[in-house]
């Protein structure tokens, strides 16, 4: 079983280590926290692409939160930025792949990271979540089984 907590600090710190434009991370557990039956690699490919997004479309120095919560046999990550949000009709589109918002400007990307966290998700029985408003911020939740299938 992987340890969860231990697995998002250390997590948290990789992506503060690779973040150059230094946004305060905020970790937060609500409540305790099970072991889980779950990959570490799978875990951590969803992660580190909703973290880097936060980071990457949001301004230097603006917080990003992280949270975690265990719940029944689920578990539940919530990411969320205070950055440049998206737009209400791309919202829907950003699980295709290379779809990119239009408020994107010249920030770098292909607009594959997300498509393919939604798909490693759904093939393991989650479901993942997307609010957004422009220029106030994007959380995405992703809700996990304990025990993937
Ligand atoms: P990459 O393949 O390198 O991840 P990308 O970041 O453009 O490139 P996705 O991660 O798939 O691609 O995201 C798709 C699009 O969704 C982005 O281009 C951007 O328009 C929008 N997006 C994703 N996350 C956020 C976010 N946190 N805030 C604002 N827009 C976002
Ligand atoms: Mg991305």
């Amino acid at each position: 079983p992987l340890d969860l907590e231990k697995f998002c600090r250390e997590l948290i710190e990789d992506i503060q280590t690779a973040d150059k434009n230094q946004h305060p991370l905020n970790f937060n557990i609500q409540g305790a926290l099970s072991e889980v039956n779950i990959d570490d690699k799978l875990l951590r490919h969803i992660l580190v692409n909703l973290l880097t997004n936060a980071t990457k479309y949001s301004p230097e120095n603006t917080p990003v939160s992280f949270s975690v919560a265990c719940q029944e046999n689920k578990i539940i990550f919530e990411i969320k930025d205070s950055g440049i949000g998206i737009p209400v009709e791309d919202q829907q589109r950003l699980f295709d792949a290379f779809h990119r918002a239009t408020n994107v400007g010249s920030i770098p990307g292909t607009g594959l990271g997300l498509a393919i966290v939604k798909r490693s998700v759904d093939l393991h029985g989650g479901t993942i979540t997307v609010h957004s408003e422009i220029r106030v911020g994007t959380t995405f939740t992703v809700v996990l089984p304990m025990k993937l299938e």
